[in-house]
């Protein structure tokens, strides 16, 4: 009888690849995790107990069939692993490096449960599609009958993108336009190369290129082409264009130099680290930590994004205000883990509330307690009177999340319908708009939220629009 290769739970502990060493990887913008060699992805993969009941199935976004692609993997049938990894996530390389596994999958896992410590999920997907990739399994897209309809995409996010992927199997012809120079969202221009490295992104939007989707970069819309133009030059429209509008902080002060959004310090870091971009505001220092005492607001992962590079950039000194504690903040431990590992210095239950000297000089902070928990279970923060002190800082960083654009302002465009965040109104689970042909994905859907869902979204409103553009052709043939 042939050995049992799975339920290794039991002898085999957790082990994730190898982290590098804070001091090392704290000067550099590489991906801080090095790879599995095969014989441990295939030992870690082998820990899972393939109980009945999948867990890590049902909470991964995309219902990725876990169980069987990490039995794959544990057997040495990796190309097949990579074939059923990938017929459920079109990026499965880029959700292993990023999702937050501990609130998805992993969290779930039901070895996890039981205290032997989860499957390292994540970092088994990141190496069956990284070896695809390895050995030429990940091709161009060659669908099987070309049709002559086609879809314009208005976002090169995750959203957009993983619509353009379907539709192109299914033989339609794709557009994705895009206000940015480099395709890929904030996949490429917010999330930093140490949790995710450019190139991981950028050979994927040359796959889609070589399967035939036609990007058109440098195209705002709504400034460079209508969205009528859009919609006059297709059959259907998605709209996956994310949120950027960035929530501000008043207070006096707050307009002083030096005090700066998180997205565009981040995305200056991402062009000149990752791509050796030229940028004004990064050479001017406006955007450079080098040097400087950094004060980061917010307490999310676009905060510890811009903390952990602020410590790369080689600041000074780098502090993190949030007004709760280390328990309610909302970014993920195991960033906040990182990024103390890097010298990032937390300061918890403290808010600002005036900034002096312009360029700033110092941050007026507010010590806070956590008082009774308020409608939404959330224990409010309180101020404790008289106890404010000054922060010094050269480098203010406003890190207090993102919300949508007016789009039907900004597209002159009143008839799309949106919610009165802001968001467009789509119908759950094909993104339809109200407007005829056209569909709605992602973070312009949900708010602020993750690549994972982006995906899903992105795959879900493909199926839709693959049965209205079936629909218009029924028509047209009568
Ligand atoms: C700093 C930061 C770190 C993050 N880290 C993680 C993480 O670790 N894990 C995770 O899962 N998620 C993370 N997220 C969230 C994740 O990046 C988003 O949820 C996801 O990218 C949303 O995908 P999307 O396709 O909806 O939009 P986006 O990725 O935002 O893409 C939208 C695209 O639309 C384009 N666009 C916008 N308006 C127009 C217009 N008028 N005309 C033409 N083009 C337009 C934009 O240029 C952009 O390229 C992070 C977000 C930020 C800001
Ligand atoms: S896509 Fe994300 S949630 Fe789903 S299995 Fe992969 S890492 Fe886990």
């Amino acid at each position: 009888m042939a050995k049992q290769p799975m339920l290794k739970f039991v002898t085999v502990s957790r082990d994730m690849p190898t982290k590098r060493a804070a001091e090392e990887r704290s000067h550099d913008f590489a991906e801080i995790y090095a790879d599995y060699a095969a014989a441990k992805a295939a030992e870690q993969a082998a820990r899972c107990s393939q109980c009945g009941v999948p867990y890590c199935q049902s909470h991964c976004p995309l219902h990725n069939n876990i169980p069987d692609w990490l039995n794959l993997t544990a057997t040495n049938r990796l190309e097949e692993a990579y074939q059923v990894s990938q017929s459920t996530n079109t990026f499965p390389e880029i959700c292993g490096r990023i999702c937050p596994q501990d609130r998805l999958c992993e969290g779930n896992c039901v070895i996890e449960q039981a205290g032997h410590g989860t499957v390292t999920i994540g970092a088994v997907e990141k190496y069956i599609t990284d070896t695809a990739w390895e050995q030429g399994w990940v091709k161009p897209i060659a669908p099987p009958v070309e049709r002559d309809q086609s879809v314009g995409i208005i976002g090169a996010g995750p959203g957009g993108l993983a619509a353009a992927d379907m539709l192109r199997r299914a033989g339609v012809q794709v557009t994705v336009y895009d206000r940015n120079d480099r395709a890929g969202g904030l996949m490429t221009y917010g999330i930093p190369g140490f949790k995710l490295e450019k190139e991981v992104v950028m050979r994927r939007i040359d796959q889609l290129e070589q399967s035939g989707v036609e990007f058109v970069m440098n195209c705002a819309v709504g400034e460079d082409l209508s969205f009528d133009a859009i919609r006059g030059k297709h059959d259907a429209v998605l709209i996956a264009t994310g949120v950027y509008k960035s929530r501000d902080l008043g207070g006096p002060g707050s307009g002083a130099q030096g005090i700066v959004k998180a997205i565009d310090y981040l995305t200056a870091s991402n062009r000149v680290a990752n791509f050796g971009d030229r940028v004004a505001e990064f050479e001017s220092g406006e955007l450079n930590a080098s040097g400087k005492r950094v004060v980061v607001i917010g307490g999310g992962d676009t905060a510890m994004d811009c903390l952990r590079t602020a410590i790369r950039q080689g600041a000074l000194s780098v502090k993190c205000l949030y007004r709760r504690d280390r328990a309610n903040m909302p970014g993920s431990q195991r960033e906040v883990a990182n990024a103390e590992e890097e010298g990032v210095d937390f300061v918890w239950l403290s808010a600002p509330v005036a900034f002096s000297g312009d360029p700033v000089s110092g941050v007026t902070v507010q010590k806070m307690r956590l008082g009774a928990p308020d409608v939404s279970g959330r224990q409010a923060p309180e101020v404790i009177e008289g106890s404010g002190y000054v922060e010094d800082a050269d480098l203010v960083i406003k890190a207090l999340g993102f919300e949508p654009e007016d789009l039907p302002l900004l597209w002159g465009y009143d008839g799309l319908e949106v919610t009165r965040w802001g968001t467009i109104r789509a119908e759950y689970g094909s993104g339809k708009t109200n407007l005829d042909g056209v569909y709605a994905v992602g973070d312009i859907v949900r708010g602020a939220s993750l690549v994972v869902w982006a995906i899903r979204d992105g795959r879900d409103s493909a199926e839709a629009i693959l049965g209205y553009l079936d629909g218009t052709a029924a028509i047209a043939a009568q």
